[in-house]
């Protein structure tokens, strides 16, 4: 019979308790959020400045799709490339201080679009370990010879620049803030190390936008590194900033290049206007609403206080995304389980998004939570703790 891998890998799947089912929101994406028909508080969303159900965000939105329409209706190299787009380019260029940004429609594609159309079969791609999946799968599409270097170490990284074949390119690929473990890259040495070597330093700041920085300009800038240090800084749209979409900013020549060879630029319809047009407002609102990241850090400083003390195991984050280890998969599904129960909603991520007995419930943070809203959180985490145990180590 043919295709018979499929209810054979479905079966294995969920065997392992490892089948992934999606809930139905049935709100606004806020912190107060109904899934499958029931409130929540929630605690999983990217959301990280609360601006995705912002009203400014959405009067533009609206102002905009009544002026312009919906769809593009065709590629940005075709007729669909906005007057919007062109805007939130040169604004994301100008706040970044790089000479040019190019929007793609999603931040998978940018990274796919942006590796594949730089490396050829002779170079050398160098990820940490745990990258974001679209950097990893890139770094393999893009059939260049495919090093991963242990998290955040740069001895490790080193040991394999210096084993990279002659002749051909380097390319060091990064996230700022790490999805899963919510920690930052070293970037400068990441830079340093870049440039001992005669190697690229490619940096996706997804989580790290709109988030670090006196401005919400990422890790990146508020590291002081600038186009020379990073030659390709990714970000995305569909999480600080509150809308969908993604940029990549650096160089004329980098920017000219990937507009004539990255694939998942070329063929494929621009994001609608009205999206640019909204994630201008975003921005706007990053740069001027600093008490946004103020609150959050209040959050974030509160509930690590609290956790440690309550012998929760967290990672060292400081950043929006605190997970907190609980070791076995089927154990994190009891705490997701339990935490639901009381009106709690966090994500439990299991291998293979995370290594083997890392599984962790991914507590996320917004400016929307409030200090009573950490301590409901609190207060669910301590009620599993009490009813499984986590061992020590
Ligand atoms: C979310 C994420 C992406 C993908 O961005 P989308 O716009 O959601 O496709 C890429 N890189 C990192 C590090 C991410 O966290």
């Amino acid at each position: 019979m043919a295709f018979a891998h499929l209810k054979k890998d479905l079966g294995v799947r969920k065997e392992q308790g490892l089948f992934r089912k999606r809930s139905t929101l049935g709100s606004p994406q806020d912190v107060n959020a109904v899934l499958d028909n029931e409130r929540y508080l929630s605690f999983c969303a990217n959301d990280y400045l609360g601006l995705a159900n912002h009203p400014e965000i959405v009067e533009a939105f609206q102002a905009a799709s009544r002026k312009w329409g919906v769809g593009a209706g065709a590629s940005h190299l075709v007729s669909g490339h906005h007057l919007e787009h062109e805007l939130l380019e040169d604004a994301l260029a100008k706040w970044l201080g790089r000479s040019r940004v190019l929007l793609f429609s999603t931040g998978y594609m940018a990274n796919l679009g942006t590796v594949t159309a730089l490396l050829r079969r002779s170079d050398t791609v160098l990820q940490d370990r745990l990258n974001h999946a679209s950097l990893l799968d890139a770094g393999l599409l893009s059939g260049a010879r495919f090093q991963r270097y242990l998290h955040n170490d740069l001895e490790s990284l080193k040991a394999k620049l210096a084993k990279a074949p002659e002749g051909g390119e380097k390319l060091i690929v990064t996230d700022g803030v790490f999805s899963m473990d919510g920690d930052v890259a070293p970037v400068r040495a990441l830079a340093k190390a870049a440039r001992e070597h005669d190697a690229w330093l490619m940096v996706d700041d997804a989580h790290g936008f709109g988030v670090l920085g006196q401005n919400g300009e990422g890790l990146v800038n508020s590291e002081g590194l600038d186009e020379n240090d990073v030659q390709i800084l990714v970000g995305t749209l569909g999480k600080a900033f509150g809308t969908a979409g993604a940029f990549v900013a650096g160089s004329d020549e980098l920017i000219d290049y990937l507009s004539q060879f990255a694939r998942s630029y070329i063929y494929t319809t621009a994001m609608p206007p009205a999206i640019a047009s909204a994630t201008n407002v975003a921005l706007r609102l990053i740069q001027e609403e600093a008490w946004r990241r103020q609150h959050l850090s209040e959050l974030i400083t509160h509930f690590r206080t609290e956790a440690l003390g309550m012998n929760l195991q967290l990672l060292p984050s400081e950043t929006p995304i605190q997970p907190v280890i609980v070791g076995d998969s089927e154990l994190a599904i009891a705490w997701n389980e339990h935490l639901k129960s009381l009106g709690l909603w966090v994500t439990a991520i299991r291998p293979p998004t995370v290594p083997a007995g890392s599984a962790r419930l991914r507590v996320t943070f917004s400016a929307n939570h409030s200090i009573g809203d950490v301590d409901r959180l609190l207060q669910g985490l301590c009620s599993c703790l009490q009813r499984w145990p986590v061992e020590a180590g």
